[in-house]
């Protein structure tokens, strides 16, 4: 026989996933219902609308993903770019990097541009990339860089993208639901998310948007979209009610009804008091970590996702496994050039409450020599 499933009760205070409420566990143990049966197709609709408010986008082609945050990635990659095609990624961290790897795979000539893991693009570095590759059919950026911890302004890159024919693709993984995301007002004409981090909801879809600039791209393609389970082309179709909500693939009808009350919640909370509210937890935290020695890496740090350097001659897995152990706590190590070096300690959605923050703090105290 099969021992029964236990999972502990953890704080989930790591990179990602965040802790579940109740309710969005409840959410997900709902009756399954047919994926053309009229009562999910409501349902569906009303998550896509649920999408949109949290997106701050009019987008009509706004839907969940069935696949995780990577899911979300080569979504946007591989409907937009093909053979042929030039493309500008802007690389200061892990996500960076997996952007520029999915663009080459799509086929794409691709241009990095690099600053140091930590550290943001300004508006000049970015101006003179998208200057010296006229050609690129998109530039494509991290707003939340949860290798490092750094949050990139976004603000006025959506007009100069455009003014250079070029379209704006965001990796807003570890910022929406915890940061302010406007894709409308600030330009964005193609963004992937996920489920697991500033929405607390469990791992499984990747909310994505299309702004209309991209979706006339994706009609003028020449070669069919190299992936088939990813081919907005063929999804649209079952999201939007386009021609009838034909079958593609079963949609994960339960992890949609997670998502529904994940955004439910959020907009109950209203998003600006939600956004204030993750401002509010970083603050406290970021004063009782510098009060404990440690001190962040980035200039510009998140909210949702707080990277300190391990003082000299800790180990820190070690200090990682007696929180977990000893606390049911879990953070985040260090990811490519910091590993070993950082600790990554989320601040998402569900987990950015006061008692939570204080909770990490005594347990670190109590840990760090
Ligand atoms: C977590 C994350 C991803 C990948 O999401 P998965 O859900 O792990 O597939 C992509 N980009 C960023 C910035 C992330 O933090």
């Amino acid at each position: 026989m099969v021992a029964p499933l236990h999972p502990r009760q953890r704080l989930l205070m790591g990179p990602g996933p965040s802790t579940v409420p109740a309710r969005i566990l409840q959410a997900l143990s709902a009756p399954t219902l047919g994926h053309l049966d009229p009562q999910y197709i409501g349902y569906m609709d009303e998550t896509c609308e649920l999408m949109r408010q949290v997106f701050r986008t009019e987008n009509k082609l706004t839907f969940p993903v069935s696949g995780t945050g990577m899911a979300g990635m080569e979504t946007v990659l591989v409907n937009l770019l093909e053979p042929g095609d030039e493309a500008i990624v802007c690389i200061n961290g892990v996500f960076g990097g997996r952007m520029k790897d999915n663009m080459q795979r799509c086929g794409a000539t691709v241009h990095s541009v690099e600053v140091p893991w930590g550290e943001t693009f300004t508006k000049d570095q970015l101006g003179e990339a998208i200057e010296r590759h006229p050609k690129a059919k998109m530039i494509g950026i991290v707003h939340a860089e949860t290798s490092t911890g750094a949050h990139q302004d976004l603000t006025g890159l959506g007009d100069m993208a455009h003014d250079a024919g070029m379209l704006l693709a965001v990796d807003a993984v570890t910022s929406l639901g915890g940061h302010e995301v406007a894709v409308d007002d600030w330009g964005i004409d193609a963004i992937y998310s996920g489920t697991q981090k500033c929405l607390s909801c469990p791992p499984g879809l990747s909310p994505v948007s299309f702004s209309p600039r991209a979706l006339e791209a994706m009609e003028a393609r020449e070669t069919p979209v190299r992936s088939w389970y990813l081919d907005v082309s063929m999804l649209k179709n079952y999201y939007t009610g386009g021609g009838g909500r034909a079958y593609h693939h079963t949609a994960p009808i339960n992890m949609v009804y997670a998502l529904r009350e994940a955004l439910a919640i959020v907009v109950e909370e209203g998003l600006e008091n939600r956004i204030a509210r993750h401002a509010e937890m970083h603050q406290l935290l970021r004063a009782g970590l510098e009060k404990l020695g440690l001190s962040y890496i980035p200039q510009h740090s998140l909210y949702t996702l707080n990277c300190v350097s391990v003082p000299e001659g800790i180990d820190e897995a070690a200090i990682r496994g007696r929180l977990l152990n000893d606390y049911d706590l879990e953070i985040g190590g260090g990811l490519g050039v910091f590993a070993g070096k950082a600790w990554r300690i989320g601040l998402m959605g569900e987990s950015a409450q006061r008692k939570h923050v204080l909770t990490l703090l005594a347990a670190l105290e109590d840990c760090l020599p």
